[in-house]
């Protein structure tokens, strides 16, 4: 008998069973020529588990499975009511499941324990918020015409591939899920190969909800095989997906070869702009929340900051000083700490990687910009919080994504200018204010062209919200009634009555 399951004990105290199969059917299997993905503890640089790794031929076998749920009366024939209902009884589950959920997520990603308790907070909620939605999407009447009656109505896309990254493992698998569930679709969800094992814990929890079998598969697998295979399959008719902009052109491809419905929520490298007025200390937390939270590792993260120049040198020694004291470093699951490790030791490497391409183009290294010194054991993918000044737009610290807990700070004297340089970007994610003047800012939103807009906070996002990039960090919407339409067709009914 292969082995599907493995007995885990956190440094928590908590015991529980890592499922390490591909979900399908509501079964576990092992992938179909045994291929298996290392799962490494990004704190202690050990294997945590290995999981298998799903083939081409077992993205087929979950898409069958999809697709033949879609076609049951099982799935197809339930009101939407009865799907909210079913959605409240999995968010429940995972409410109650939340501290193994967030030990998962603290082992297999290094975020703290503390702030992965919030993420399992997010999944429960958006699953409540969506399994509300799932009887109230409807179509409309249209008065077109007196010899017509005229009206749409809401239909679930069909079976959707969804494609999920590290940064927030579970939390991204419901801001997917969520919206999909409530209009009626079926799913092949790929986690990360980075962090693959929260989800499958969480595929337990969709079986006892009670989902009829295919309707929620659940697979690990490589993004180049698994990911490739779920993103062209013919029987695929949706692909959502959240990562770099570099796959995300690549699933586009991909999808188009059977004109499939997308949604893509890519990357970003957002401005937070502080004007003079502005509270300093209010400035200061939002800036590090901004680039440091999550160990910089948001798709929204701030990394570009432009301080209005005369508040320039008084709010670098605030953030300097800021970061030193609450940036603290440590074992996620350690109560004080509030910085992990970054997930995996390709982002830690790509990180120093930038310092080094900071220096040599000339920015200053204000702090940071090295190893973490505080590592537990002297190991583990930690990063000292790094700010680096002077730099300038052609450096690619100013362009380009970085993942990690690395601010770069520019120097600005003119509102007209700095719009420009917030706007100077591939990018179109997000955009932060800081300032106490409302007309300036009503002035401002409608001129950033980003997806998302934070004023004096940065990296704001609510279930309840649309979320999502214009220009090279996406196509469509998550979250809100907008996650909606990213998951349901329009049918249009004429109807002669004459
Ligand atoms: P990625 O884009 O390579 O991977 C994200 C997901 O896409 C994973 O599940 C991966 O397996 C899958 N994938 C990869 N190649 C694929 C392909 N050809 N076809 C289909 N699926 C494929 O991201 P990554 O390697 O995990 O991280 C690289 C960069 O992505 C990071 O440095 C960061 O800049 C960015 N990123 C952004 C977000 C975000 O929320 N916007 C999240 C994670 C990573």
């Amino acid at each position: 008998m292969p082995d599907l399951v493995q007995k885990i004990t956190a440094p928590n105290g908590v015991t529980y069973e890592q499922p390490l199969g591909l979900f399908i059917n509501n079964k576990w299997t092992p992938s179909s020529n045994g291929q298996k993905i290392s799962s490494i503890n990004p704190t202690t640089e050990s294997e945590i588990v290995s999981v298998y790794a799903a083939t081409e031929a077992d993205v087929d076998s979950a898409v069958r499975a999809a697709r033949s749920a879609f076609e049951n009366e099982s799935w197809s024939g339930m009101d939407g009511t009865s799907r909210g209902q079913l959605m409240v009884k999995l968010a429940d589950i995972v409410e109650r499941n939340q501290k193994v959920l967030a030990t998962i997520e603290a082992l297999d990603n290094g975020k703290p324990y503390s702030k992965a308790l919030g993420d399992i907070e997010e999944v429960f909620s958006v699953l409540r918020y969506y399994a509300g939605w799932a009887d109230k999407h409807y179509g409309q009447t249209i008065n077109a015409s007196p010899a017509k009656f005229t009206y749409t109505v809401r239909e679930p896309i069909g079976v959707c591939g969804q494609i999920i990254p590290w940064n927030y493992p579970i939390g991204m698998a419901s801001w997917k899920l969520g919206p999909a569930l409530a209009c009626g679709n079926t799913i092949v969800m790929k986690a990360s190969e980075h962090t693959p094992l929260s989800i499958l814990y969480f595929a337990n929890l969709v079986a006892e909800a009670g989902f009829p079998p295919g309707v929620l598969n659940i697979i690990n697998g490589h993004g180049s095989e698994a990911g490739a295979a779920l993103a062209q399959h013919p029987e695929v008719d949706k692909v959502a997906f959240t990562g770099s902009t570099a796959t995300g052109k690549e699933i586009m491809k991909l999808a188009s070869r059977t004109l499939k419905s997308i949604t893509l929520e890519t990357g970003g490298k957002s401005p937070l702009v502080i004007f003079d007025d502005a509270s300093l200390e209010n400035a200061v937390k939002a800036a590090h929340f901004g680039v440091m939270g999550n160990m910089g590792q948001i798709c929204t993260a701030t990394s570009r900051v432009f301080v209005h120049e005369k508040i320039y040198d008084s709010f670098m020694n605030a953030f300097v000083e800021y970061a030193a004291k609450v940036s603290v470093i440590g074992d996620p699951f350690d109560e004080n700490t509030s910085q992990g490790a970054q997930v995996s030791k390709q982002q830690f490497d790509k990180i120093l990687a930038y310092v080094h391409a900071a220096k040599n183009e000339g920015a200053t290294i204000v702090s940071g910009g090295t190893v973490a010194e505080n590592r537990p054991n002297n190991k583990g993918y930690f990063i000292a919080p790094t700010v680096v000044g002077d730099v300038k737009p052609n450096m690619r610290v100013y362009r380009e994504e970085i993942f990690g807990p690395f601010g770069v700070f520019v120097k600005f004297s003119d509102e007209d200018e700095v719009i420009k340089m917030a706007n100077d970007t591939d990018y179109g994610l997000a955009a932060a204010i800081c300032t106490r003047d409302n007309s300036r800012i009503h002035r401002i939103v409608p001129k950033l062209k980003v997806g998302v807009v934070s004023v004096n906070a940065t990296n704001n996002s609510d279930f309840r919200v649309p979320f999502g990039g214009v220009k090279q960090s996406g196509i469509g919407r998550e979250l809100g009634q907008a996650g909606l339409d990213a998951y349901s067709n329009i049918k249009s009914v004429l109807m002669n009555i004459t």
